[in-house]
């Protein structure tokens, strides 16, 4: 079961940073299967940052690109 949303906006980055707090499990569920929205997360972050916001992350660590798909136990 997938929950859909919109691609992230900066209105919606700017509100999660204010609130300090992560961003919301659907949206973190939508950037891993949006590389678009979870580059201008990573962006959004560094920019915010080096602006003197101080955020927590927005997206987990782990959330790595996958580049060892060739054996799967399928
Ligand atoms: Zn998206």
């Amino acid at each position: 079961m997938q929950e859909h949303v919109e691609h992230l906006s900066a209105d919606v980055l700017w509100a999660t940073v204010k609130k300090g707090q992560p961003l919301a499990n659907a949206y973190v569920q939508h950037t891993k299967d949006c590389r678009d929205c979870r580059e201008f997360v990573s962006e959004f972050s560094m920019e915010a940052r080096s602006a003197g916001f101080s955020l927590p992350d927005l997206l987990p660590e782990t959330d790595r690109p996958q580049s060892n798909s060739a054996t799967s136990t399928v």
